[in-house]
C-alpha cells in the first residue's frame, strides 16, 4: 500500500457508519487520486473549475465530483454536465445561474447551501439571516432543476474546541430546519476538515471533507497553471 492508501484506511477507521468521506484532492496530481480510487474511494472534492474539469476528463467516469470552492457564475456552465454535488452555493445570483444552465442541459443539479458561521470575515457563504430568507421564499424562485441536498460549512480556524463546536452546532441547527421549508427528507450536513472532522462527526456531520490527512500538504507553487 502507498502512504495515501494507508491514510485513507486510517481515516475510514475513524468514521461512523453513514458518514461519507469526500477526498479533497485539490492541487494533487491525477495519479494520487488514482491511488485513492484503487482503495474504492469515489467521492472527490475540488475547489477550482479548471482543475476539476481537467481531472474529470481523464479520470474514471464513476467518480463523484464535488465542487467545494467559491464558484463564479461564468464558470457554472463548464461543470454542469458532470458535477455530482455543488457544495459551495453562496448566493441567489449563483442559484439563478445554476438553474439556467441546468435547464439548458436538462439535468437536475444537486447542491448544498453554504452557511457562513466562522469568525473569519473572508470565508464565503450565506449568513444565517440571508439563508433563512432564501429558504422562506424557496418555492417562489422556481428552481426546478436544483435539488437542495443540505448544508455545508466550515468552522473557525482555531484550536479552541468550544469555538469549533459552536460553529458546527450552528450548522447543525440550520440543517435541522431544512425540512420545514423544503419538505421532510434526509438532508446532508457537510462539515469537518482534516483538523476538526472528529468534532464535526460528534456534532452530526453526514459528510466530511478531508484533504491534507489523506494526500499530505498541498504544493501551491504551480497555482497559476490551475487557473
Ligand atoms: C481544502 C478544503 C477542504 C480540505 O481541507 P484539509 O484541511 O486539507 O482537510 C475541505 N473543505 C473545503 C471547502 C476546502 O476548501
Amino acid at each position: 500500500m502507498t502512504a495515501i492508501q494507508e491514510h485513507i484506511c486510517d481515516v475510514r477507521s475513524t468514521l461512523s457508519q453513514g458518514v461519507t468521506l469526500i477526498a479533497v484532492s485539490k492541487f494533487h496530481p491525477e495519479e494520487e487520486l488514482m491511488q485513492a480510487y484503487e482503495m474504492g474511494q469515489r467521492d472527490f472534492g475540488e475547489n477550482h473549475v479548471q482543475e476539476l474539469t481537467r481531472k474529470a476528463a481523464v479520470l474514471p467516469k464513476d467518480i463523484r465530483w464535488h465542487m467545494l470552492g467559491h464558484l463564479q457564475t461564468n464558470k457554472v456552465k463548464q461543470i454542469i454536465p458532470f458535477v455530482h454535488l455543488i457544495q459551495s452555493v453562496d448566493s441567489i445570483h449563483l442559484l439563478e445561474q445554476i438553474e439556467k444552465e441546468a435547464a439548458k442541459a436538462d439535468r437536475m443539479i444537486h447542491i448544498l447551501l453554504e452557511l457562513h458561521v466562522a469568525h473569519e470575515e473572508s470565508k464565503s457563504g450565506f449568513d444565517s439571516n440571508e439563508l433563512m430568507e432564501v429558504l422562506q421564499h424557496w418555492s417562489e424562485y422556481h428552481f426546478d432543476h436544483i435539488h437542495v441536498d443540505g448544508i455545508m460549512g466550515m468552522a473557525t480556524l482555531t484550536d479552541d474546541e468550544e469555538e469549533i463546536r459552536r460553529c458546527f452546532r450552528a450548522l447543525k441547527a440550520m440543517h435541522d430546519r431544512l425540512g420545514e421549508y423544503l419538505g421532510q427528507g434526509h438532508y446532508q450536513l457537510s462539515m469537518g476538515m482534516s483538523h476538526d472532522y472528529l468534532l464535526a462527526q460528534e456534532e452530526g456531520a453526514t459528510m466530511v471533507r478531508i484533504g491534507t490527512t489523506i494526500f499530505g500538504e498541498r504544493d501551491y507553487s504551480h497555482k497559476g497553471e490551475n487557473k
